[in-house]
């Protein structure tokens, strides 16, 4: 069956009366789709009758010196992707759409949403769960998919959800690596082979840390490994490193008990990349 497009509510409208009945899955995206928004569209199917992908590239939660005007866009072929994986609707509002004339009202991430991620991009999380709630609104979904690529934004949805009561089932997905680690990213097109190998010291490092068992060891290894990127040609610049409790995004000591989660963000020239990984409790 071809994906049906639609742009806005009315749009919306039209196209869930033509899926019909059942249940049905959100995986929304920023488009320039690759295999790790594959694998979430293929979770959604596992938990609704019909899959629905938005592509929109939110200026809300891009700030001023970001990348928002140069994000890749690849609308047609993200169609053909979502062909492919039998997804029955595509969302593809305009921003005017979104946020038109006199918009003032937004979501507010909290304490949350100005740690870790958050300090380096103040506003960015306030920007995906407006949008966020606005297309949970707009679509109506059972159930949407997030990747734990994007932890804290995925930690912060549910967190949305939960203290604004919002009718809807978040599943979180996996992060999907490249065979050498380098976590799969729209914005890895910008990256040279000479930079590729740079990022590679992101998810080394992560390894190096996962492979320790007390949080001052797990940071070390890591920072060692990123320190050894910064040295090389391009540089690794890393923005932060951090081990942190995944229900707060706070740091954490040696006095942690419970789940950790490393978290890194480096740029290799002008392209920012982010990645984590689980750390389970200490015995
Ligand atoms: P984006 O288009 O970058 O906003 O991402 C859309 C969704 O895909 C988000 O829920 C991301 O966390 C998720 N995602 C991005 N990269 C990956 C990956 N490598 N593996 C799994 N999910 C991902």
């Amino acid at each position: 069956m071809d994906v049906i497009v639609a742009g806005d509510r009315a749009g919306l409208v039209k196209a869930k009366d033509a899926l019909g009945p059942g249940r049905l899955a959100l995986v929304p995206t920023m488009g320039a789709l690759h295999e790790g928004h594959r694998s979430l569209m293929r979770l959604a199917r596992e938990h609704a009758d019909h899959v629905a992908v938005s592509i929109f590239v939110n200026p809300l939660q891009f700030g001023p010196n970001e990348d928002f005007s140069r994000y890749p866009r690849t609308f047609d072929v993200d169609l053909d992707v979502c062909a492919d994986e039998g997804v029955g609707l595509v969302f593809a509002p305009s921003a005017e759409e979104m946020y038109p004339p006199g918009s003032q009202v937004a979501v507010s991430s909290g304490e949350m949403g100005k740690n870790v991620e958050g300090a380096f991009r103040p506003g960015h999380f306030d920007g995906v769960l407006t949008v966020v709630l606005k297309l949970f609104n707009l679509v109506q979904p059972d159930v949407a998919v997030f990747g734990q690529k994007d932890a804290q934004q995925l930690a912060l949805i549910r967190r949305m959800v939960a203290d604004l009561n919002v009718p809807v089932s978040i599943v979180g997905a996996p992060t999907l690596r490249e065979a050498d680690g380098l976590a799969l990213s729209s914005r890895n097109r910008y990256l040279s082979p000479a930079d590729r190998m740079t990022a590679l010291s992101i998810s080394k490092a992560l390894r190096a840390g996962a492979a320790q068992t007390t949080p001052s060891k797990i940071l070390a290894a890591a920072k060692a490994v990123l320190d050894a990127g910064a040295n090389l040609d391009p540089p690794l610049a890393v923005d932060y490193v951090e081990l942190v409790d995944p229900r707060t995004f706070t740091a954490v000591d040696d006095t942690h008990r419970g789940e950790g989660l490393l978290v890194v963000a480096a740029k290799v020239g002008t392209t920012r990349l982010i990645d984590n990984t689980p750390i389970p409790p200490t015995p």
